[in-house]
């Protein structure tokens, strides 16, 4: 504490003189006073004495509470500065301690800071590096030390140094701490992925002074999780992606096709499928095939928004998810499509014309769920077959009333053999020249309800159920025995021809049957003729002509049945191992008004002749038909110009005649 010299000089200067003042003025006062009060010398004396020690008691006090009020002073100054020395004292000690900690802490700091295998740093707000930690010279490749007043500029490439710098100034702009993933790489080519949290640095009054950050290099995780990504993508492609036209595949509709009926909202698919694909793909291979598929999603893709849901369902199937539900948009939409597969397609410099039909359902209104979407699109789609090629069809209740009708005649017909509802008729075939009957036809005929269910009508619904490996059993048994019976009674001597359908012909145990039938009934398999049709060979020729060979070693003959409705080409005859082709009825019908249909039938005549093959004509009703097919060679005749279908006990009748 400084002294105040001067101040005190003046109070001792003010003190003393006003005692000076004080005792001269005493002096002068008193003694003419007390010799003005008393003559006699004797008083006068006593008074001056009296006076004398007056004057000192009154100077005594003074003295006293003036010594006494410094003393007071001194002591109480004394007091405080004991105080503060001994506060001091302890700030002292408290500041020895903390700074014994503030240094421990900072080595801590320091410690951590370098061994840290995380980039720690700091800089000011000139960009330039006050830390820079062993983590960040790893990931940099660095010096740590070297670092120390150098920026981005120094240990990153110019481009991202910019970057960096940016950010920086944004973050000490707003004065947030941000954590954000960096790609970082160096000035030597260095690339790596950084995990980055960004601060600014605030002084005690909140004032940024610089920009602190911590990054910690996930390179490696993040290739982990791309490798895993990459995998996971690759994996689902393979399960939902089709190879041949990179459209999604069935399994992949299916979840959105279930995701979108959970969803409530209304939207409608629309089932394609490709007209005679099979031809096409039997015709003129697989590889062609994919080709034309490929072609098909293109023209898909093309006439449907990039939102909207395309896949290949497998086969010659599309499925389309549209979120539409409106029928005179979605009617435009299908004119436009549909009008796409009249022009043809160019696969490997062949112009190939197919065409399409598909099927629209409407959620929620037609189906509900999944399930009922494909079948209800499946069921307008062949209504929309049935309609006739390349058209489209929307579903409606009709079909549903049609589908459970079909369901209950499969059941039906599935009691029919039981309750010997199902009936062979026979139609004679005769010698086109002499008119005697060479054979005749076995065909199905189903008496239920006192209704006759006519075969067009039931064997596709067999077909469908499976239903006609039964069902054809049924009529090889049959025919078999009536063969039998009618050789041993010696009115025939020619084959009766059976009809063998597609599902028949390819299930398993189609020979052993054979086999078996001829075994039971005694019948020789020269006197059996079995019918197939050309669309059962269309629709897997390799397995079908193998079939047709075993059973024709067995003695059986075959006859190609409907010939000329397959597009088949006629060069593809020679390779069948066939005995007789039956005309179809379309090519008869109308055949001397039809310039083209005597064409075919003409050329169908030559070639089967050149190639040793027994020709029939079938359906000929007319004498007019009649006359044309003699004239053109014909071998044999079936028709209602000879006789209609009839039942077992007229047609014995016929051939005892
Ligand atoms: P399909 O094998 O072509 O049999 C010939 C069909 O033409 C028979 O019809 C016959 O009644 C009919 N038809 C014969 N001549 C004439 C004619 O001059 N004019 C007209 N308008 N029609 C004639 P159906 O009996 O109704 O049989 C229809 C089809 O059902 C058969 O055609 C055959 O594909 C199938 N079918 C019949 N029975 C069987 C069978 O036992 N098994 C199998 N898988 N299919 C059978
Ligand atoms: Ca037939
Ligand atoms: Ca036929």
């Amino acid at each position: 504490m400084q002294e105040n010299r001067p101040q005190c000089r003046r109070n001792a200067f003010y003190i003393s003189l006003i005692y000076f003042i004080v005792s001269v003025a005493w002096i002068l006062f008193s003694d003419v006073t007390v010799a003005s009060m008393v003559d006699n010398v004797d008083e006068i004396t006593s008074l001056q004495i009296y006076k004398g020690t007056f004057f000192i008691l009154a100077t005594t006090l003074i003295l006293y509470f003036l010594i006494y009020k410094y003393f007071r002073k001194m002591q109480s100054q004394y007091d405080a500065n004991l105080k503060q020395i001994r506060k001091n004292r302890e700030i002292k000690e408290s500041l020895k301690i903390s700074q014994g900690e503030l240094s421990r802490y900072d080595m801590l700091l320091s410690t951590i800071v370098n061994s840290s295998p995380d980039a720690i740093f700091a800089k000011d707000l000139m960009g330039k590096y006050i830390l820079f930690n062993n983590g960040a010279a790893n990931i940099t490749n660095a010096d740590a030390k070297e670092m120390i007043g150098k920026n981005d500029y120094d240990v990153f490439e110019p481009e991202i140094a910019k970057q960096h710098r940016e950010t920086d100034k944004k973050i000490i702009d707003s004065r947030e701490v941000v954590t954000f993933e960096e790609r970082n790489i160096t000035k030597d080519g260095n690339a790596n992925i950084l995990l980055v949290t960004k601060g600014p640095l605030l002084d005690e009054f909140g004032e940024p002074f610089g920009l602190f950050g911590i990054a910690r290099n996930i390179t490696e995780q993040k290739e982990h999780e791309r490798f895993l990504e990459e995998s996971k993508e690759k994996f689902y492609n393979l399960s939902h992606i089709d190879k041949v036209t990179n459209l999604p595949n069935r399994l992949y509709i299916s979840e959105v096709l279930a995701q979108k009926c959970a969803m409530e909202v209304p939207f409608c698919l629309i089932f394609l499928d490709l007209d005679e694909f099979k031809i096409v793909n039997d015709s003129y291979g697989h590889r062609f095939g994919d080709k034309l598929l490929f072609e098909v999603s293109k023209i898909l893709l093309e006439v449907f928004d990039s939102n909207i849901f395309i896949a290949r369902m497998g086969g010659d199937e599309f499925g389309i998810v549209v979120n539409l539900s409106d029928k005179k948009k979605l009617e435009r939409l299908m004119q436009k499509l549909h009008h796409k597969f009249s022009n043809p397609f160019k696969i490997d410099m062949v112009d190939i014309y197919i065409t399409a039909s598909s099927g629209i359902c409407i959620y929620p209104d037609d189906a509900q769920s999944m399930e009922e979407m494909y079948q209800a699109s499946d069921t307008a789609m062949y209504k929309a077959k049935k309609l006739g090629k390349n058209n489209f069809s929307f579903y409606d209740e009709e079909f549903k009333k049609e589908a459970v009708e079909c369901m209950q005649m499969a059941t039906s017909l599935k009691q029919a053999i039981e309750k010997s509802e199902l009936e062979l008729y026979y139609q004679p075939q005769n010698d086109a020249q002499t008119g005697k009957v060479v054979g005749a036809e076995a065909l199905l005929r189903w008496k239920h309800d006192d209704e006759m269910i006519p075969p067009d009508v039931f064997i596709p619904l067999a077909e469908k159920s499976g239903l006609i490996v039964e069902i054809g059993s049924f009529v090889l048994k049959s025919a078999f025995e009536t063969v039998k019976r009618w050789r041993e009674l010696g009115i025939l001597n020619s084959r009766v021809a059976i009809n063998v359908s597609a599902r028949q012909l390819t299930h398993l145990n189609l020979i052993e049957t054979l086999k078996n039938m001829i075994k039971e009934s005694g019948c020789e398999a020269s006197w059996i003729e079995l019918e197939i049709t050309e669309s059962s060979v269309l629709e897997n020729p390799k397995l079908v002509i193998s079939l047709l060979e075993q059973i024709r070693e067995l003695g059986f003959s075959v006859s190609m049945d409907d010939f000329g409705t397959g597009y088949s080409s006629l060069s593809y005859l020679k390779n069948l191992p066939i005995d007789k082709l039956k005309i179809d009825r379309s090519f008869i019908m109308n055949i001397r008004s039809e310039p083209k249909n005597q064409i075919i039938v003409k050329t169908i005549i030559f070639l089967a002749k050149e190639l040793g093959i027994h020709v029939l004509a079938e359906g000929v009703e007319t004498e007019n038909e009649h006359s044309f097919l003699l004239e053109n060679k014909i071998d044999s005749i079936q028709g209602y110009y000879y006789s209609k279908p009839l039942p077992l006990s007229e047609m014995q009748k016929l051939l005892e005649a």
